[in-house]
């Protein structure tokens, strides 16, 4: 088993445990102490300051997909690049994460304004996630991932109840589902009308 603490909030730190056995299982590390459609916490603006790196073509085509399919849709919210070091896409490959991705805080987020935030996706994992059964697609898996976690800045919780499709659901199908439902959509809209 693999503890990981989520350090970037010390007042609701959770300790994560995760089975590294369960290959293709691993989740996107989260804030797990609040049930329901929203986290308490989102980006306080629906435009939203976004950098990240050059990571090599398949990894910049999905990161740029995953913003796209949140701008495109009817959530209002806005994901605009910028050549600032403001809320960075980290591709990141270290060994022995439990995760494929995570959003973390960073100053000077306070109490349900978040300002500042990184993204975290762990390259080894996700491509670890390939179980060679010919259903992976690296393209699609990171597009699913990131996209999951920027729905985390805009307040979406893990996990939501329901029976329609949610991209913030850990069951998805990473290879297929690339973009917003018209569940999370719909829960992103009702924060930035
Ligand atoms: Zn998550």
């Amino acid at each position: 088993m693999i503890k990981e603490t989520y350090e970037n909030d010390p007042d609701k730190a959770i300790q994560f445990n995760s089975s590294k056995s369960m290959t293709g299982q691993k989740p996107e590390l989260h804030i797990q102490y609040v049930v329901g459609e929203y986290l308490s916490y989102g980006y306080d603006t629906n435009s939203i300051p976004i950098s990240y790196a050059n990571y090599g073509t398949v990894w910049n085509r999905a990161i740029q997909k995953s913003i796209n399919s949140w701008n495109t849709s009817n959530a209002n919210v806005s994901f605009n690049k910028t050549t600032s070091e403001w809320n960075r896409i980290l591709v990141l490959n270290k060994e022995g994460t439990a995760y494929f991705g995570r959003m973390c805080m960073e100053w000077p987020s306070f109490g349900s304004k978040l300002r500042r935030f990184r993204i975290e996706l762990s390259s080894n994992s996700i491509i670890g996630a390939d179980e060679h059964d010919g259903s992976f697609n690296l393209e699609n898996f990171i597009q699913s991932v990131l996209c999951h976690e920027l729905g985390h800045t805009v307040w979406l919780n893990d996990n939501p109840s329901t029976m329609q499709a949610s991209i913030m659901k850990y069951t998805r199908d990473r290879n297929s589902m690339v973009r917003p439902a018209a569940f999370d959509i719909s829960n992103v809209s009702k924060k930035y009308k």
